[in-house]
């Protein structure tokens, strides 16, 4: 409720111009000549399917690519990632967000968390990069969206239920460091929405979705700039075109394949270091 009076310079106040606040010509540009080579004689080396409803982990080297692969119906996937090595580093959608944009595709990267903050991965290929920006302001592939969790459901709903995002991606990595979920759990982090179709709404700048545009045999293909657990969990949204946190929406696979690039075909790349920020803090 707003019953604050409006200033009589409310409208020169609003009139001031947009600032973009990172500039990305500032950060490591994006070579697509760089993937050619590597890209087209890869080798697909695993696969991981991901059933509906249910989350699995991954592991990518760095310097290997990895696939979301749409199979049997349209359906969007949410990820994690975490530094193979460290999961104390992982996937910061928020720093994401703000370096690229609300939704990412090709050419952007999925950095982590400070204090590491580098490119933990760089999308080199999105069969969806064609659908841009909807009437409706909506893209694909948000870091806007954190995961549909249990919590917010039973806040809302009263209701426990055990198959969100949140709670697929605890079970899977619970299961894969074979520890209690209590220890996974707070690992499990805001995540990117693979194939999902999002917006703000354009009155009430409140977070919508819509039916994801993803067909059987789309894509998006990230390159691994250092060694990756990844977690992907089916939604139980399916293509959330209706509801999410229930069992109501029909839901499908995902696929993740992993393959090898051969030795040389990405010339000088080097995985990033960590950021070089000195940690002192002014003191
Ligand atoms: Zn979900």
């Amino acid at each position: 409720m707003n019953d604050v009076p409006t200033p009589v310079d409310a409208e020169q106040r609003r009139s001031a111009r947009p600032i973009v606040c990172y500039r990305t010509d500032q950060l490591p540009a994006y070579q697509p000549d760089r993937y050619v080579k590597a890209r087209e004689s890869m080798v697909r080396v695993a696969e991981v399917l991901v059933e509906p409803r249910d989350a699995q982990t991954f592991t990518v080297k760095a310097g290997q690519f990895f696939r979301i692969v749409s199979v049997e119906g349209s359906q969007v996937g949410d990820l994690n990632l975490w530094n193979a090595n460290d999961l104390s580093e992982r996937f910061f959608s928020g720093k994401t967000r703000q370096l690229h944009a609300s939704h990412v595709s090709t050419g952007d990267r999925l950095w982590s968390n400070l204090p590491g903050l580098r490119p933990m991965a760089t999308i080199t290929h999105d069969t969806l990069a064609w659908y841009g920006w909807d009437s409706d302001g909506a893209g694909v592939h948000d870091v806007i969206g954190t995961r549909c969790d249990p919590y917010t459901n039973y806040q809302l709903q009263a209701v426990h239920y055990h198959h969100c995002c949140h709670s697929n991606l605890t079970r899977a990595l619970a299961a894969h460091l074979s520890v209690p979920l209590t220890e996974a759990e707070p690992h499990v982090h805001d995540v990117l929405n693979v194939f999902m179709c999002t917006g703000f709404t354009l009155d009430t700048h409140q977070y919508f979705m819509k039916a994801s545009p993803v067909r059987p045999g789309d894509y998006i293909e990230f390159f691994a700039e250092i060694d990756l657990l990844g977690g992907l969990s089916a939604c139980p949204g399916g293509n959330c075109g209706s509801s999410h946190s229930d069992d109501s929406t029909p839901c499908f696979p995902l696929l993740v394949e992993v393959y090898q690039p051969p030795d040389g075909s990405m010339g000088d790349w080097q995985a990033p270091p960590i950021n070089g920020y000195d940690r002192t803090h002014g003191v």
